[in-house]
C-alpha cells in the first residue's frame, strides 16, 4: 500500500484547504486498506448486522443492508435519530475510552520489530497460508501454536499471515486447547531417537541435529523433531520451521568446516516401503563432494537403482 500513501495524503490536504489533522490523514489512508475494510465487513455481518436483524431494525439482501421503514421517516425524525446515535457513541466512548478497541490488539506483548522482520523475510513478504503479497494485504506475525496453548515466543512458532487468513484461523479454530498441552513433549518409550543420548550439534525449541552414526558421507547429519512422530507428513508447520532453521545452520557449519563439500542431498525416508529404518521422523543432510561417486547425476532419484539417468 505504501505507494499510495503520498498521493492520498496530498489529495486529502488539497481537499481540506491545505491543512489536516494527522488522524484525518490516517483515516483517509485507512479507507484504502482493504484488509481493514474486510475485517469490519466481518464485524458488520457477524455481529452488529446479525443483532439489528434479529431486532427487526435492518434487512439484508445479498451484500446490502436496508433500514426498515426508512421511507416512512420524516426528515425531522431522521435528524433526531442521528442525534440519538451520536449521543450514544459519545457516551460509550467516554465510559470505555480506548478499551473498546482492545480486541484489535492481537498480542499483549508485541513481537519485536527485528523478529517481525525476520519472519516476513523468511516468508518472502507473502502470507504463508494464501500467498498474498504484503503489498496487497497487511501481513501480521501470528503464533502458529497459540500462546494460551503454551505456544512459544520463538521464531519457529511464528508465521506471516495476511489479515484475512489470520481472522479466518481465529474464527474456525475450535481446537480443544487442553488436549494439545504437552503435544510437543510426546515421546515413544520404544524409540531409539526419543531415548538416545545424542551429542547435539544444533538445537532449537522443537528440533535438534546430530551426526549420523553410520554416515554415508563425512558429516552426514540428521535433524529430528523433539516430538516423536513417524514421518515428514506428521510434522507441524512449527516443526518444519524449526527443522528448516537447523538445516541452514548445519549446511553453513559443514561448508565452513570442509571446503571439499560442493553440495547436499536432503531427504526424508517416509515409511518402510521407502526405506525408513528408524520410526522417528528425521531429515538426512548428506554432504556431497565432487567425485564421491562415479556419476552423481540423479542424486536422490537413484533411490531406485538404475533409474537415476534419463
Ligand atoms: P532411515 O533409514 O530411517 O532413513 O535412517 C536412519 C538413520 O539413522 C540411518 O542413517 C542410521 O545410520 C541412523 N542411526 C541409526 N541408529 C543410530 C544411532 O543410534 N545414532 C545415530 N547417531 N544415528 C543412528
Ligand atoms: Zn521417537
Amino acid at each position: 500500500m505504501s505507494h499510495i500513501y503520498q498521493p492520498v495524503m496530498i489529495k486529502k490536504l488539497l481537499l481540506s484547504e491545505g491543512k489536516a489533522h494527522k488522524s484525518e490523514i490516517a483515516q483517509e489512508i485507512l479507507s484504502f486498506d482493504s484488509s481493514q475494510v474486510e475485517y469490519y465487513e466481518k464485524v458488520t455481518n457477524n455481529m452488529v448486522g446479525r443483532v439489528l436483524r434479529s431486532h427487526d431494525i435492518v434487512e439484508k439482501e445479498k451484500n446490502h443492508y436496508t433500514l426498515k421503514n426508512y421511507k416512512n421517516l420524516s426528515p425531522k425524525e431522521i435528524e433526531e435519530i442521528i442525534q440519538l446515535c451520536e449521543t450514544k457513541i459519545q457516551e460509550y466512548l467516554k465510559k470505555r475510552g480506548m478499551a473498546i478497541w482492545e480486541h484489535r490488539r492481537r498480542n499483549r506483548k508485541p513481537i519485536s520489530g527485528s523478529v517481525r522482520y525476520q519472519v516476513l523475510k523468511r516468508a518472502y513478504g507473502r502470507c504463508e497460508l494464501c500467498g498474498v503479497s504484503k503489498e496487497e494485504k497487511a501481513l501480521e506475525v501470528d503464533h502458529i501454536v497459540p500462546k494460551n496453548l503454551g505456544g512459544e515466543d520463538s521464531i519457529n512458532n511464528y508465521q506471516a499471515l495476511c489479515f484475512t487468513c489470520n481472522a479466518n484461523k481465529r474464527d474456525t479454530d475450535n481446537t480443544d486447547f487442553r488436549e494439545l498441552e504437552g503435544y510437543y513433549n510426546t515421546k515413544d518409550t520404544t524409540c531409539i531417537f526419543c531415548n538416545g543420548n545424542f551429542q547435539k550439534i544444533f538445537e532449537n525449541n522443537l528440533a535438534f541435529s546430530f551426526l549420523d552414526r553410520y554416515p554415508v558421507t563425512n558429516f552426514h547429519t540428521l535433524i529430528i523433531p523433539k516430538r516423536h512422530c513417524s514421518t515428514f507428513f506428521d510434522l507441524t508447520q512449527a516443526e518444519l520451521n524449526a527443522i528448516y532453521g537447523l538445516a541452514q545452520k548445519v549446511k553453513e557449519q559443514i561448508i565452513a568446516k570442509d571446503s571439499s563439500v560442493g553440495g547436499f542431498n536432503i531427504g526424508f525416508n517416509a515409511e518402510e516401503a521407502a526405506g525408513q529404518t528408524v520410526n522417528h521422523c528425521h531429515m538426512h543432510v548428506i554432504p556431497r563432494r565432487k567425485g564421491d561417486v562415479e556419476n552423481p547425476i540423479g542424486g536422490i532419484r537413484n533411490v531406485i537403482a538404475g533409474k537415476g539417468q534419463y
